[in-house]
């Protein structure tokens, strides 16, 4: 049993004739400690799937018409919102493209790294601050420790993206999902941040759902690699199978 079975997932945004098929028939399964990524051009469907895994679409307007998602071998297409939230707080946490958007400008980066900590685990904020510090160091932001004070937009971009990454590992989820994690930042800090997931993916045996559209990222983290285009995958396999031979016309043009 994998950790993730995605099966014959589709997505769609709309009704009737402005239907929009953003997703369709994806199948991807990730074990636990290996990483997979998920590449393909822009609008191809990797952050709808990713998503849907979350279950953070805009519901209803967004729907399934067909899928089916096993988490740890639990069907979770159907879960009640009070089950999907704690599994989001505990066991599966998501990284997005920009992490000005998903930290909260008006709250200081001790507050938002302890606040899963302290919401899921119920730990007093003493052990908060301790986990935080741990967090901060294991990061490569133990310099920043002293800081935790400040607010988000008082840290540099690639610094900005590490909280983020601390705020997703604060439980110690088993799968970690990725979006585009470094496309925010600058060539010689995205290079940085990707051997940092890697690093902690080993670390804490985690699954991880890799997002990209470069496929050096892809060559140097991930066992297996689904290509999407279109809403569909077009080629999956194991990573060194597919830079070796890929069988599909979009992923030779992807990789020329
Ligand atoms: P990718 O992450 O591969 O760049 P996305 O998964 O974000 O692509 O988008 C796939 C398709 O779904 C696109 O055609 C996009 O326009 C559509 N889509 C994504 N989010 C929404 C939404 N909230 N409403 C309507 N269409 C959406
Ligand atoms: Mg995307």
């Amino acid at each position: 049993m994998s950790l993730l079975e995605i099966e014959n997932l589709s997505v769609s945004f709309g009704e009737g004739n402005r239907e929009v098929e953003a997703v369709r028939g994806v199948s991807l399964s990730l074990d636990k400690g290996e990483t997979a990524a998920l590449v393909g051009e822009s609008g191809s469907g990797k952050s709808v799937t990713a998503l849907s895994v979350m279950r953070l679409l805009p519901y209803p307007l967004a729907h399934h018409p067909s899928g089916s998602i096993k988490f740890a071998g639990e069907e979770i297409m159907d879960a009640p919102e009070s089950h999907m939230r704690q599994l989001r707080g505990d066991r599966m946490a998501m990284i997005f493209q920009e992490p000005l958007n998903s930290l909260n400008p008006l709250h200081c980066i001790e507050k938002q790294i302890s606040e899963v900590l302290l919401v899921h685990k119920a730990m007093t904020s003493a052990m908060a601050r301790d986990r935080v510090e741990e967090l901060m160091t294991l990061v490569g932001l133990q310099d920043q420790i002293s800081r935790l004070g400040n607010l988000p937009h008082e840290f540099s971009g690639g610094q900005q993206q590490r909280v983020m990454i601390a705020m997703a590992l604060a439980n110690e989820p088993d799968l970690l999902i990725a979006d585009e994690p470094t496309t925010a930042v600058d060539v010689t800090i995205q290079a940085q941040l990707l051997d940092l997931l890697k690093d902690l993916q080993e670390k804490l045996d985690m699954a991880l759902l890799l997002i990209t559209h470069d496929l050096s990222v892809v060559r140097h983290m991930a066992d297996t690699v689904s290509v999407m285009n279109a809403g569909r995958i077009v080629e999956q396999g194991a990573a060194a199978d597919i830079f070796e031979r890929p069988q599909d016309t979009y992923t030779k043009t992807l990789l020329a």
